[in-house]
């Protein structure tokens, strides 16, 4: 391995670690629930199993080929790694968000689609799908859970948590906060007794795709 790669691989691991303390410290996972992973060359580099995330330094990094072979240290990867892989190997993904934030939990449990109250749904691709429920870890879970990502950088596991990605561990991150805000957003505008949240119609949702395009500053 060059210099190189070795620096690259060292500055994502660090990402990896910043990330999952993050998603404890905004409330987003307890405890050693949830999982994050970055994509360098051909190396994933994802959070160990069970490990709570202030504990993680450098000597810590683990790291599987596309395939799931540990190239890099020694503990074992996260329990999710199938669901992980399967993003890789089927979008442009460099990062990988996982967590069991509260407001997604809920909703994943009430309805099939998470309903668009806002424009936010447009950051994720459109309205946001619940993958089917499967046990977590399996290979029918991460299966599940790409078709629900079909056109989409998020999604919900049913009874379970949130799924998002992104072309960096930062705007992975920031997917899965606008999920987890969206999803609060519903059940607060469902919650008033006798009135039901007006939704935004597919056309308003992709005008608003295009718009974003445009958005924050120029280059
Ligand atoms: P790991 O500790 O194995 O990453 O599992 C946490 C989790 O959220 C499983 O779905
Ligand atoms: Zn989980």
């Amino acid at each position: 391995m060059s210099d190189q790669q070795r620096n690259a691989i060292e500055r994502a691991w660090d990402g990896v670690v910043t990330t999952a303390r993050r998603t404890a410290a905004e409330g987003l996972v307890v405890g050693t629930s949830g999982n994050v992973s970055a994509r360098v060359g051909d190396t994933i580099l994802v959070t160990p199993s069970g490990v709570p995330y202030d504990r993680l330094g450098p000597q810590d990094a683990v790291g599987v080929d596309p395939e799931g072979n540990r190239v890099l240290g020694s503990l074992a990867p996260t329990s999710e790694l199938p669901l992980h892989l399967a993003v890789y190997r089927n979008t442009d993904a460099a990062a990988v968000v996982h967590t069991h934030a509260v407001h997604a939990t809920a909703v994943s449990t009430l309805v099939p689609e998470v309903p668009s109250v806002h424009y936010a749904a447009a950051m994720l691709g459109g309205p946001v799908r619940v993958a089917a429920y499967a046990r977590y870890g399996t290979a029918e879970l991460a299966e599940n859970m790409l078709a629900a990502l079909s056109d989409r950088t998020g999604c919900l596991l049913q009874n379970h948590g949130t799924v998002t990605y992104g072309a960096t561990l930062d705007q992975a991150y920031d997917r899965t906060a606008q999920l987890e805000w969206l999803c609060r957003l519903w059940l607060a505008a469902s919650s008033v007794p006798g009135l039901t949240p007006n939704l935004l119609s597919p056309e308003q949702l992709s005008d608003v795709q295009e718009a974003l395009k445009g958005y924050g500053q120029p280059g």
